[in-house]
């Protein structure tokens, strides 16, 4: 059998897409490397890359015990995990619990208030036109996707919301925000793609009252809070131990 040599696919501002042997299959490298508001804020994380790769390993496993289709497969490496390949759909899916970031920047409502109920919205994955806000008639209109599968993304953001948010409790930490992608494999099937980690979700530590004391995600580096890899070492080390305390009950 020849050796496979694996080729860059797709490089993002966190993450690296390799081939692997089997065209089904992606190899996803981790960076350390931080972007914020459009990437025109740029730095290092020490150990981001383990630390998120570890941590979106063990949040996609669990979710997909929990009925959630993704394309994750195994973590190979510290910073590194082999994924189904799909086609990505051109939209981030947000879910608010609390108000926080753009929604209190376009709205008014005051940071820390909480929803009434979650809050699902649609973003246009584009960065040349800064990731809009989509209604839904647009997403229909550029053809984004179907009705079927806008209904579809709806209904698994909200059930990863609600699963997400009692794992994080039970780790002490309140789940504020999140966004997540989603892509289609050859045939079809919507699976939850990309990350879940502190660079993609807003998480407040339970333990901590201080407002800037109690973040613990990418709002860190966001605002220069400082203490970033402490933070995402401890939710790296909540999440194991609970995914941990999880088996155990199994
Ligand atoms: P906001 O719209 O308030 O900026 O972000 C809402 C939530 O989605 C936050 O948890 C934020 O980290 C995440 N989010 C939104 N857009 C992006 C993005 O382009 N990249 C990453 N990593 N996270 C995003």
């Amino acid at each position: 059998m020849s050796e496979h040599h694996p080729e860059k696919r797709y490089e993002g501002k966190a993450k690296i897409l390799y081939s692997t042997a089997d065209p089904d299959v992606l190899l996803t490298y981790f960076k350390d490397d931080a972007t914020a508001f459009n990437a025109q804020k740029k730095g290092t994380i020490q150990g981001k890359g383990e630390m998120n790769c570890t941590i979106a390993a063990a949040l996609l496993q669990w979710l997909e015990t929990q009925g959630i289709p993704t394309h994750f497969i195994e973590q190979t490496k510290a910073d590194e995990m082999l994924v189904k390949a799909v086609k990505i759909l051109p939209v981030e899916v947000v879910v608010r619990n609390i108000a926080a970031g753009s929604l209190c920047k376009q709205t008014g409502l005051a940071q820390g208030t909480v929803l009434p109920q979650p809050l699902v919205e649609f973003y246009l994955k584009d960065d040349d036109l800064g990731d809009p806000l989509l209604t839904r008639d647009r997403l229909m209109l550029l053809q984004i996707v179907t009705a079927e599968q806008l209904a579809r993304l709806q209904d698994y953001a909200l059930r990863i919301n609600g699963l997400m948010q009692g794992f994080f409790a039970r780790c002490q930490i309140t789940l504020v925000d999140f966004k997540i992608e989603f892509g289609t494999d050859k045939t079809g099937t919507i699976l939850l793609a990309d990350e879940i980690s502190p660079d993609t979700c807003r998480l407040w530590d339970q333990t901590e009252t201080d407002p800037n004391l109690r973040v613990m995600d990418k709002d860190r580096f966001r605002q220069d809070l400082g203490n970033i890899e402490n933070a995402y070492q401890t939710v790296q080390a909540r999440v194991l131990a609970q995914v941990q305390q999880l088996q155990s009950l199994a």
